[in-house]
């Protein structure tokens, strides 16, 4: 039987959640133990857009309603972190792009016009031209209209490699989670039969916290999930662009983050409209059809001769909500020891740790344990899916 273990902090789940409240705690002087079942951040976390979201996409259909929300305040945090003097020492991770840019591909429907005047998006949005568009756009061909916002977008893979290092000897590759009860109450986890105990326990598992609260007998908090159907293309011609290219509505028609990949090539990745309820429904051949038409509708001059395809399906867990509009801040629900959330979003995973270190604060939780934590199975790195799919 492996040995016991006393922690301040165990965390379950090594999402960008998990790795980034570890860092932190870590930094604050509580030990912790992070447990993840397959690879740090393979979920999720490294098949996402890696936008750092200052919410301005949001306010398109209203749902941002000021600065109030914690995401307002995203791009400055992980910019400091990134700078070296922020919250966490982030300066290996890279930076794949300053800014992400609106873009509309004709004239600015009557909705937009109003939506650029607003007062969520006044003082974060700049019209660029000329020499200053993102070079997939630079093109004589091109007559939309193109929009920088102050919002980073970032290399996950690094971030996750840096994040596992600020992690220590902490990580712990482990696949049975059960409680470990002391009367009635929860006072760790066993993992893998070995005992974790804990003066408190954080579920970050994203999709896979609803099977850890039925397997500690918990119904609450409610979780549901958002199918995806994402579009990756890869090609020597390709040339970078980060934007969301806006139709019509209130989403995005598509968004586009590019990434480098192994070899030297770049990576394009859809998201928005064109990845949900159509897309979803779609399969493989029809989605990369459909995304090669609207590529060769919103940018005729890319050659898409020398381009491979390939889709990725991937659901996106969030708190059960009412409607559709998505949240602004992190997810939190606290039950005596055990406290469960979900960022709801990469760029907010600061947002997460704030509401768990204040939930320690508040309850005058101070580092106490000092476990030896020498010698424990180690999860590996995520792999992105241009790895996997497009070698
Ligand atoms: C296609 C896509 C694009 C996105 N783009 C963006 C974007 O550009 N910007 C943005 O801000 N957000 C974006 N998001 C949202 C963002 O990716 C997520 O909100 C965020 O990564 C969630 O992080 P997490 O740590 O909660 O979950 P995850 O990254 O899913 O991590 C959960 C971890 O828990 C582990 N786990 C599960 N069950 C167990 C268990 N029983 N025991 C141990 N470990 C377990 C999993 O293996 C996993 O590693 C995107 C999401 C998707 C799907």
């Amino acid at each position: 039987m492996p040995t016991a273990i006393s922690t301040d902090v165990l965390i379950v789940g090594a999402g960008v959640a998990g790795l980034w409240l570890n860092a932190r705690l870590r930094r604050q002087g509580y030990s912790t133990v992070l447990v993840e079942r397959a690879s740090l951040g393979g979920e999720q976390t490294i098949k996402s857009q890696g936008i750092i979201h200052g919410g301005t996409k949001y306010a398109l259909h209203g749902a941002l309603t000021g600065a109030s929300e914690a995401i307002a305040d995203m791009p400055r945090r992980w910019r400091e972190a990134i700078e070296g003097n922020g919250e966490l020492d982030l300066t290996r991770t890279r930076l794949l792009s300053d800014a992400h840019y609106l873009w509309s591909p004709g004239t600015l429907a009557g909705n937009l016009t109003s939506f650029f005047a607003s007062k969520a998006v006044r003082g974060r949005v700049d019209q660029v031209k000329g020499e200053q568009l993102p070079p997939a756009l630079q093109d004589r061909a091109f007559k939309g209209k193109v929009y920088r916002l102050a919002e980073l977008v970032i290399d996950v893979p690094s971030l996750l490699a840096n994040l596992a290092e600020l992690a220590g000897d902490s990580l712990l590759a482990g696949e049975q989670v059960e409680p470990l009860r002391e009367g009635d109450e929860l006072v760790g986890l066993r993992v893998d039969g070995r005992e974790i105990r804990a003066q408190r326990i954080v579920l970050s598992a994203g999709a896979g916290t609803e099977d850890l609260l039925h397997a500690l007998g918990l119904k609450q908090p409610a979780m549901q999930t958002r199918p995806l159907h994402m579009v990756l293309a890869k090609g020597p011609n390709l040339k970078p662009l980060y934007a969301h290219c806006l139709g019509g509505g209130p989403k995005p028609r598509v968004t586009i983050t590019t990434h480098p990949a192994a070899d030297g090539q770049w990576v394009w990745y859809l998201g928005g409209d064109i990845a949900e309820a159509d897309g979803v429904a779609r399969e493989p051949a029809a989605q990369i059809a459909a995304a090669q038409k609207e590529i060769a509708n919103l940018l005729p001059w890319v050659d898409q001769g020398q381009v491979r395809w390939a889709t990725l399906r991937v659901d996106r867990a969030e708190p059960a909500q009412s409607g559709l509009v998505r949240p602004d801040n992190a997810f939190l629900a606290e039950q005596q020891r055990l406290l469960v959330g979900w960022p709801t979003k990469l760029a907010l995973a600061p947002d997460f740790s704030d509401r768990v270190l204040a939930s320690l604060e508040r309850d005058g939780v101070r580092p106490a344990a000092q476990p030896d934590l020498a010698g424990l199975p180690r999860p590996a790195l995520g792999v992105p899916a241009w790895e996997q799919l497009l070698p």
